[in-house]
């Protein structure tokens, strides 16, 4: 079981994590289960939640494990190819587009620069993170709209916007309707089907 391969946290791993302690690169490697993301106990990326966290003895063990090698620390000696870095970005968006989301807060998950993250992912996408937000919170809000009788606030907050009237000024921007008028559409739409 993967379970078993789990190496035990201590007092001392933890205080090497948290003092970036690189006396201690080579002996574990820290994976933190909401990012997805391993690292050197060196590694000055943000420190994690404790109860987050799961060690391996070495990088193979967390790679079979399925996590990805950090960006900044490059736990595995190589680097991590910029489509997998930003899989890792939308896949965590993906995941959390309910949630309030920043360049910064996204660039701290990854383990990059907020300038680095928005260059790389627009590269990659060839959307900026903002613009992919978005998108994902309006198809999201679109499926709300048809598929459930919620108010439009909720529609809204549902999706990670609960300032309505910036929802409905973002949504008519990419939909060129209101979200009223598109649940509106939808209805007579599936009307005519009948
Ligand atoms: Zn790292």
């Amino acid at each position: 079981m993967a379970q078993q391969r789990l190496d035990k946290m201590t007092n001392e791993k933890w205080q090497a994590i948290v003092n970036n302690d690189a006396a201690f690169d080579g002996l574990f490697f820290y994976a933190v289960k909401t990012t997805g993301i391993f690292c050197r106990p060196s590694c000055k990326s943000r420190l994690p939640n404790k109860e987050n966290i799961n060690l391996f003895q070495t990088a193979e063990q967390a790679l079979s494990a399925k996590f990805r090698p950090c960006k900044r620390c490059k736990p595995t000696g190589m680097r991590l190819p910029d489509d997998e870095w930003i899989a890792v970005i939308t896949e965590y968006i993906d995941n959390n587009y309910t949630s309030t989301l920043t360049l910064e807060s996204l660039a701290d998950i990854g383990h990059g620069s907020p300038y680095h993250l928005h260059r790389t992912f627009k590269k990659v996408t060839g959307l900026t993170p903002v613009a992919y937000i978005q998108q994902k919170r309006i198809d999201k809000a679109k499926e709300l709209l048809i598929y459930s009788d919620k108010p439009i606030a909720e529609v809204g907050a549902s999706v990670g916007i609960s300032n309505t009237p910036y929802f409905i000024t973002l949504f008519k921007k990419k939909t060129r309707h209101t979200p009223a008028g598109y649940r509106q559409l939808s209805n007579n739409n599936h009307e005519g089907d009948l």
